[in-house]
Formats: structure tokens, sequence, C-alpha cells
């Protein structure tokens, strides 16, 4: 039997997490700073270093979690899994092995689980932020894993 679906409404201040690694830090500074007065409309949550970064170059209050490889990316998957962040912007180094490799997974994994809208690379974040939904409510989908869960009963 197919899973259900439901529905909610994403307000218009969207709850955003931030997160790069080392060698995509200036990327997504470069990026936000450019982006400046569309993402101070929003919520913003961060990794540690990423979030102290984006104040600095932002001027604007992030709610700060622990650095990634200290579970940092574990606390914003909770945080998806948990429906509290609607859009995931997260730069990672395709380049380099990261000592957190299994967090990114997990969090990439739980994205998805949950329908998230998450950004990887610059060309899909501009995409993503000019988007007319980053301005308005937005009713999303919110898978229902209910028969999932009977199932393993
Ligand atoms: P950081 O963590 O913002 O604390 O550098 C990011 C990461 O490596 O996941």
């Amino acid at each position: 039997m197919e899973d259900s679906i439901k529905k909610k409404i994403v307000s218009a201040r969207k709850r955003i997490a931030l997160v790069a690694h080392d060698n995509k830090k200036d990327d997504l500074i470069d990026w936000a700073v450019y982006n400046k007065a569309v993402l101070s409309k929003h919520q913003l949550f961060a990794t540690g270093t990423t979030g102290r970064l984006l104040e600095e170059a932002l001027d604007v209050s992030v709610v700060r979690l622990l650095s990634g490889p200290l579970g940092g990316d574990q606390q914003i998957g909770a945080l998806i899994a948990e429906g509290k962040i609607d859009i995931l912007f997260f730069f990672w180094d395709p380049m380099e092995a990261q000592p957190h490799d299994p967090d990114i997974k997990a969090l990439l994994r739980l994205g998805v689980v949950w329908n998230i809208p998450m950004a990887c690379d610059r060309a899909t974040a501009d995409y993503l932020l000019t988007s007319s939904l980053m301005h308005t409510e937005y009713e999303t989908v919110v898978p229902d894993y209910r028969n999932y869960l009977k199932r393993r009963i």
C-alpha cells in the first residue's frame, strides 16, 4: 500500500539552515553577502563556524549549532526530522573526505526523507533563493510514513 501524504504550510519567513565545508566557506559567504537582503528576511541556522562567519559577514543573528565535525550536521538533521527547518543550503566539498562523512550523508538523506528543498552548489542556491516561493507561504507535502512504520512491526 502507498504511504499517504499530508500537507503543511511553510510560512513566508523561512527557517533556513546553512552549512559549508572549509573549502566551500568563501563561496557560501560570498553568495550570502550578495543575497543579504533576501537572507535577512528569514531565520537563519548554521553549523558553528559557518554561523560565526555568516554573522560577521551579514551582521544578522544566526542560530549557531555545534561545529559540523562535533555534531552540528546531526543537529540540523534532527531539526529537519522535527519539522523545524524549511530549506537547507549545504555547500559540501566534493573533493575532500571529511572526518564526519557519515553525518553528511545522514543530513542529505534526512533532507530527502522530509522533502526539504536543498541546494548543494551555488547555481542551485541561486535558483532556490530567487524562487517566488521564498517570499510567500508555501503548501508543502510532508511524507507520511505511518504505513512504512506499520510494516516494520
Ligand atoms: P562548521 O561545520 O560550520 O562548524 O565548519 C560545517 C561542516 O563541516 O559540516
